[in-house]
């Protein structure tokens, strides 16, 4: 299989180059140039599989560069005991009839972006091999919260590699930036932004562009790499859990093999969701995909009428990881639902960046909402959503997952839609515990640690263990800088003379 650019200006590169590049040499986002089917044999047969077999016959299809051996080693590094706290890697579990949540959130940073981050950098460092990439790569991430950590976490000490994340000072929870600050490992580097999360993404994807500072780099043999959600190698890891949850419900006499289902997905980049996407067009049965914001909801403009407006007042939420203006996965969305019409991309994009705004066609406007319904909820609807379903299930929910909740009760209030459904369930909530005790206990303030221990007082559940130690660890990354100095910050972390 070959990944193209969504914008038709780069040739064609396999799998391996795909994610080594992270982003194609245009500015584009690399796509596969067809989605395989699952045929229904193959559907029975991973039924009998466990989660690490799932994910190994499911990368076999994108991965065609690779061979069965490396995509074993790969997948058993990631998704194992000492890793993940749950034998089921992405355990399904039933709120009530019909409502099933799929928690992403049982590896070693507590949300779902350990899903793809703890298999990216294997993928990664064989990629750099078939390459014959002698240079080290420097992985340069912008981070809404979690995904910064689990990148961290995920190349920590990987050979070849060294990491640099940087995060919006003021955009990320306590606990989000402590464990970030206290990340150890020889390869690491973390800068705080003084700003949001679109001034560090801008910053980053403007260092990705500069042809200078990578040649710079070149001259001090690195070369830079991209672990955010646009990167192919974080995305097909996602495809897997949708197919996993869709073969457990079936399993579980839940719904009868072909049944649709909805899918809700809490969005901020529009990477998680466009993993169930693809998994749709792979050919599990799906009736909707429900695609949940907050107060930063351009997404649910766009999907309603068409027009992605970015020109308007950025908000803070307790679902910080969702606080996103430019969803740059949509790109790829944009690729599929025109056929793939490089032009008409490029287009958009253009208008994008010149303008903050751009409008599709008619016919793309109409095709959306086939397949997509949106919509969005305030932080009051949030923590009120969280305290409903703590008293009326004993289900315990973080603030990204109850936007989910909450806008599929939009949902079915709005359309009378009762089909089975799967809510992506993205982060344990004591990793947004300040929010969630807020929710439940009504408290405005107090220690972040203290109302943990409280909310695991009162729901009988257990801190998990990284999350208990940060308490105590070292602080040991102290760098700030602004959205302009993101470049200089980088070259002084790395120890480069300017
Ligand atoms: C990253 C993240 C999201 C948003 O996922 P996207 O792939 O960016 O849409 C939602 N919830 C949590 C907890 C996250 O970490």
């Amino acid at each position: 299989m070959y990944y193209q650019s969504s914008r038709g200006q780069s040739t064609a590169v396999k799998a391996a180059e795909a994610i080594v590049m992270g982003i194609a040499p245009d500015g584009g986002l690399f796509v596969p140039d067809f989605i395989p089917r699952l045929k229904n044999d193959f559907m029975t047969a991973m039924s009998q599989m466990t989660y690490q077999q799932r994910a190994e016959a499911i990368l076999t299809l994108y991965l065609t560069d690779f061979t069965a051996d490396e995509i074993d080693a790969c997948v058993n590094k990631a998704y194992n005991k000492e890793k993940f706290d749950h034998s089921s890697i992405a355990p399904l579990v039933k709120v009530e009839e019909g409502f099933f949540s799929l928690e992403l959130w049982h590896g070693p940073t507590s949300a779902f972006k350990d899903m793809a981050l703890q298999l990216l950098p294997h993928l990664m460092t064989i990629s750099a091999a078939k390459n014959q990439e002698k240079r080290e790569i420097v992985i340069l991430v912008a981070t809404s919260g979690d995904t910064g950590k689990a990148a961290l976490a995920g190349f920590q000490d990987v050979p070849g590699t060294r990491i640099v994340v940087f995060y919006p000072q003021d955009g990320v929870s306590k606990v989000q930036q402590r464990q970030m600050t206290t990340q150890e490992g020889n390869n690491v580097y973390v800068a705080a932004v003084i700003g949001n999360f679109d001034d560090a993404q801008s910053g980053v994807k403007k260092i990705f562009a500069d042809p200078a500072f990578n040649e710079r780099l070149n001259d001090h043999n690195m070369k830079l790499s991209s672990a955010n959600s646009i990167n192919w190698g974080r995305l097909v890891p996602q495809i897997v859990y949708y197919v996993s949850a869709y073969l457990d419900l079936v399993a579980g006499k839940h719904i009868n093999a072909g049944d649709k289902i909805n899918i809700v997905v809490p969005t901020g980049n529009f990477g998680n969701i466009l993993a169930a996407y693809y998994a749709s067009m792979m050919g599990v049965p799906v009736h909707k995909l429900i695609c949940a914001s907050n107060a930063n909801n351009v997404l649910t403009d766009f999907i309603q009428t068409g027009t992605y407006d970015r020109n308007r007042q950025f908000a803070k939420t307790i679902s910080p990881s969702m606080d996103i203006l430019i969803s740059s996965n949509l790109e790829r969305l944009l690729y599929e639902m025109t056929g793939h019409d490089h032009e008409r991309i490029c287009q958009w994009m253009k208008d994008l960046q010149q303008q903050g705004k751009y409008d599709v066609d008619e016919e793309t406007r109409l095709k959306i909402p086939d397949k997509f319904w949106a919509g969005y909820c305030s932080d009051d609807e949030t923590r009120a959503t969280i305290k409903s379903v703590w008293e009326q299930k004993q289900y315990l929910l973080d603030p990204h997952t109850a936007v989910a909740v909450n806008v599929w009760d939009k949902y079915r209030q709005t359309t009378g839609d009762n089909t089975v459904t799967v809510i992506a369930s993205t982060a344990s909530p004591f990793k947004f515990g300040q929010s969630v005790a807020e929710a439940l206990l009504d408290i405005a303030d107090g220690d972040e640690f203290e109302l943990l221990q409280k909310l695991a007082d009162l729901t009988g559940k257990d801190i998990p263990a990284a999350i208990e130690e940060l308490k105590t660890k070292e602080i040991r990354h102290k760098t700030e800088c602004s959205g302009d100095n993101m470049p200089e910050t980088l070259m002084s972390l790395l120890q480069l003379p300017d």
